[in-house]
């Protein structure tokens, strides 16, 4: 296996199975089925299913079902799909939802431990009692409400006796805190909404801060790896869990037991490491979701979206994304990933596993003139050329050749090595031509005659003739007809989230973000199944699309080019 990671979180792994503090490590994947899973998700993947895999523990799916107005069971699919698709497998599939009935016995403990209280303060009157970073709170007059009181209005919010943000459940801890996530922080609110997996049995719904820490240590999680910006929280996470002690009331869970949940009691560890963030690109779901409602992108899968199912449609692999997760590393510093890492990773998988082929995007007729009109041969091309296990394909030539537009010009720049009037060009796996003509309509080239020099064959003395330029090309009688879809950075800044002209993202969009073409590509890159990853020989990674590409209508998705072309 590669090099061993050894990041401070692996670090601190070590050092709990090293002091016996833990004898497995158990880690979850927590997503809200909200929205796609974007890059910045697969790093959390990487992270928390990798340890799984490196410190044989068990690594689960937790969806954090607890906000039910905003979730939805397309997005529970499409997150399913995409882990498997990054070649990771979950231990056990949950949902915070399983533990509404432990959540709420939960709070009746902290309301019979004096550790919370129903408040009825409306929103703006709560934010005005929270105080701000240099003023401390104020206490909620209904702080003081006794134990029964609590009870019983606690009890009614279950029951559905009051409407929605009427009253909240709060944590009863110190209005005074420098820590504001500490100032009786809500727990519960009033929500008539019906919930994916619980229908309407619940109108109330707990908060993300108190789920998640009880969620996490009814799963026996000993490692609760979040990004940075709940640092603040993990006093409220250490609070929930010293205070509703779950191991030492064994009653508070005793549902779960019932139902046949493994539960494996833990005092879980909330450890923080930085967001991945990528330049060009936006990373918000509500921003994603708003390209998508607004029609800029042609959905959530498209190829332009940092999505994985937006990147899994453009070409990129599996592979490729936990090699960005494993070249960005773990740390606590947040930084901006260039864009061009990115591409690299892509670039550096398909280059060693993607076969080569040729295809035509811009297509310019070449006749060589001195073959005879049938004349067909079967060329044998090597798939990859640093490795011979791609084995061969059959490569048809002919009289009539597509070759690329810009391979040819009639007045070329100092420089240009490639096809002139009476010049030379290998073609490629062919042999040397000649221009010897050039057909035009008006200004416009439609047709380059040129003959092939038989001495430069294979095989032939002068097959290793010294020649500037090597073209690729397709025979026109056997190629494939293909739509082409040439794609590029969705936005044309590096940081849309904050245009230093003052634009709002909408309109950061690189215009030339998306370009389809019709091309032509020989037979054995027609005959791709979809997502095959190719490199079509000087022009780039593509793939055939995972949804249009079919039997006898190729359509192929420009993954990156074979260069970076935006290196400044
Ligand atoms: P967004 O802010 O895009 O809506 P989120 O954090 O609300 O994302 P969740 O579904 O809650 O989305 O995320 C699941 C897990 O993925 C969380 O543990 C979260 O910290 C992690 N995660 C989300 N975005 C990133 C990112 N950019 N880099 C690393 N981890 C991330
Ligand atoms: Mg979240
Ligand atoms: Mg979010």
């Amino acid at each position: 296996s590669p090099v061993e990671k050894n990041d401070f979180i692996r670090q601190i792994i070590r050092e709990d199975l090293a002091s016996g503090k833990h004898a497995t490590i158990h880690t979850r994947f927590p997503p809200e089925p909200n929205g796609y899973l974007h890059i910045g998700h697969a790093k959390s993947i990487c992270l928390n299913f990798g340890i799984g895999l490196e410190f044989a523990g068990p690594c689960n799916l937790r969806f954090d079902d607890t906000n039910p107005s905003k979730e939805d069971l397309e997005y529970v699919a499409a997150i399913q799909d995409d882990i498997r698709w990054l070649g990771f497998e979950w231990s056990e599939l949950r949902h915070a939802s399983d533990y509404f009935e432990v959540f709420y016995r939960s709070a009746l403990k902290l309301i019979r431990d004096g550790k919370a209280f129903v408040c009825d303060l409306d929103a703006d009157q709560v934010r005005a009692y929270r105080g701000t970073l240099t003023e401390p709170g104020r206490n909620s007059p209904f702080r003081e409400r006794s134990v029964e009181e609590n009870l019983d209005l606690f009890q009614r919010m279950r029951a559905g006796e009051f409407p929605d943000g009427a009253r909240t459940l709060r944590a009863k801890i110190d209005m005074g805190s420098g820590n504001i996530n500490l100032r009786d922080p809500a727990i519960y609110r009033i929500r008539h909404v019906h919930h994916q997996n619980t229908g309407d049995a619940w109108p109330i719904y707990p908060m993300y801060d108190y789920a998640h820490c009880i969620s996490d240590a009814l799963e026996g999680i000993t490692h609760s790896l979040c990004t940075l910006e709940f640092e603040d929280h993990r006093p409220l996470y250490d609070w929930c869990i010293d205070q509703i002690d779950l191991g030492g009331h064994p009653e508070l869970w005793q549902p779960l037991v019932e139902a046949g949940l493994k539960t494996t009691i833990s005092k879980p560890r909330q450890i923080e490491f930085s967001r991945l963030n990528i330049n060009y690109t936006v990373m918000s779901k509500r921003k994603l979701m708003a390209l998508v409602n607004e029609g800029l992108v042609a959905g959530w899968d498209d190829p332009r979206m940092p999505t994985l199912q937006g990147l899994r449609r453009r070409g990129y692999t599996p592979a490729s994304l936990r090699l960005l997760a494993d070249r960005v590393g773990i740390s606590k510093q947040n930084s901006l990933i260039d864009f061009s890492i990115l591409e690299g990773c892509v670039r550096e998988d398909l280059d060693a596993n993607a076969p080569r082929r040729m295809a035509v995007i811009d297509p310019l007729k070449v006749v060589i003139d001195n073959l005879e009109p049938h004349h067909e041969e079967t060329l044998t091309f090597a798939n990859h050329p640093k490795n011979e296990t791609f084995g061969t394909r059959s490569v048809p030539f002919s009289r009539e050749l597509w070759i690329e537009r810009e391979d040819f010009m009639e007045t070329p720049p100092k420089g240009f090595h490639r096809l002139v009037p009476g010049g030379e060009v290998r073609l490629r796996g062919v042999g040397i031509v000649k221009c010897v003509d050039v057909v035009k309509d008006g200004e416009t080239v439609i047709e380059v005659h040129c003959t092939l020099d038989p001495e430069s064959r294979a095989g032939m003395p002068g097959a290793d003739r010294k020649i500037k330029g090597t073209i690729h090309w397709v025979s026109a009688r056997h190629a494939a007809p293909a739509e082409i879809r040439l794609y590029d950075r969705l936005f044309g800044v590096a940081d849309p989230d904050n245009d230093e002209g003052g634009r709002d993202y909408h309109e950061c969009i690189n215009p030339d973000s998306v370009r389809h073409v019709r091309g032509y590509l020989e037979p054995a890159a027609a005959g791709a199944d979809a997502e095959q990853n190719l490199q079509f020989e000087r022009l780039g990674y593509f793939v055939a699309d995972r949804r249009d590409h079919r039997d006898g209508h190729p359509v192929f998705n420009r993954t990156v080019t074979l260069r970076d072309s935006w290196a400044k």
